[in-house]
């Protein structure tokens, strides 16, 4: 199978990495050629943007809708140039509205489509451990599944062209939401006096628990280390494309828009580049006395 992986970030650069070390015939591409250069001086092949060779599969890991659009249609773009058949897989954390328009667009042109987004950092990508969440045919999915095995440690259907994209924008506003009360939660028992650490080990052992208690604080937020290897940017977009769908789906009011904007109140702390982690650990230190503070 021959995969093209066009983005070659925190992502696509580490999971380009993987399939090639699971064996398949990888090429890179992106944008930047500092980029490309990284990945190249790692054993991958690479190419610049205008030079994509024809493939079996064009895995996508880009930042917003907005690229994915961009690389899909824009002349020649992969509805020009990929071969009858082959699979536009979007790994990114996309617009599901979006989504569906090229998925249309993509099948209508003998292309397939399946969205892919996944969680578990640069990290997951590396070691081929990723969650995915999948939104397409199951015909796609069995054809792929060698290629989805040698990403994952799981992988989900969940239901057709742009179902991932919706479920990826659920996740993240857990996420988000998880690392705000987490912090609350913790700050609040240390300010009585439960050392940070000792109240997470009591969280983890009850129903208040999440990824955020069980991975997030130790490994990024009371270490001090903030190197999760995802933007608090990135998260922000996330959260306004959540908010929007819930919008458009005339949700009735909940607790969304308070996370969303807690999310966007200070643009500085943490700016879109820091570790989307800063935010708890800011929130953790600020509501902690000095002597129980984490970092
Ligand atoms: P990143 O910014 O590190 O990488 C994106 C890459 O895309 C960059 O190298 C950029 O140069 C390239 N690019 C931009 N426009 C391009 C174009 N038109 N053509 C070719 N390349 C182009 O981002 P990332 O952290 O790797 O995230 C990628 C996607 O995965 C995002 O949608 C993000 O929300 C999602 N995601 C990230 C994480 C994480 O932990 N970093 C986890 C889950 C999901």
């Amino acid at each position: 199978m021959r995969i093209c992986v066009i983005g070659l970030g925190q992502m696509g650069g580490n999971m380009a990495l993987t399939l090639q070390a699971a064996g398949f015939d990888v090429t890179g591409s992106d944008l930047f050629d500092s980029a490309r250069q990284r990945l190249a001086d790692k054993g991958l092949s690479v190419v610049a943007p205008d030079e994509l060779p024809p493939s079996d599969v064009y895995l996508l890991s880009l930042p917003t809708s907005a690229q994915v659009r961009e690389v899909i249609e824009t002349a020649p773009g992969l509805l020009g140039l990929a071969p009858k058949g082959s699979v536009i897989v979007d790994t990114s954390t996309s617009d599901p509205v979006v989504s569906r328009e090229l998925a249309a667009k993509v099948e209508a042109a003998g292309l397939a489509w399946l969205d892919a987004p996944v969680s578990g950092g640069p990290k997951g990508a590396a070691t081929g451990k990723l969650g995915m969440l999948l939104g397409g045919e199951t015909a796609t999915i069995e054809r792929l599944a060698p290629m989805l095995e040698a990403m994952s440690a799981r992988y989900t259907h969940v239901g057709g062209p742009g179902s991932g994209h919706v479920v990826k924008l659920a996740n993240n506003y857990l996420c988000a939401a998880h690392l705000l009360t987490t912090a609350e939660a913790v700050a609040m028992a240390a300010r009585a006096g439960v050392d940070p650490a000792a109240c997470l080990a009591g969280l983890n052992s009850g129903s208040g628990r999440s990824a955020v208690s069980e991975v997030n604080f130790p490994e990024w937020i009371l270490s001090g280390r903030f190197d999760s290897g995802f933007t608090t940017g990135l998260m922000r977009k996330d959260l306004r494309l959540a908010r929007a769908a819930a919008e458009r789906l005339d949700m009735p009011p909940g607790l969304l828009q308070a996370v969303v904007e807690a999310w966007h109140a200070d643009p500085e702390h943490p700016a879109d580049g820091d570790d989307f982690n800063r935010i708890a650990g800011a929130r953790l230190a600020a509501a902690t006395p000095a002597e129980e503070s984490a970092s």
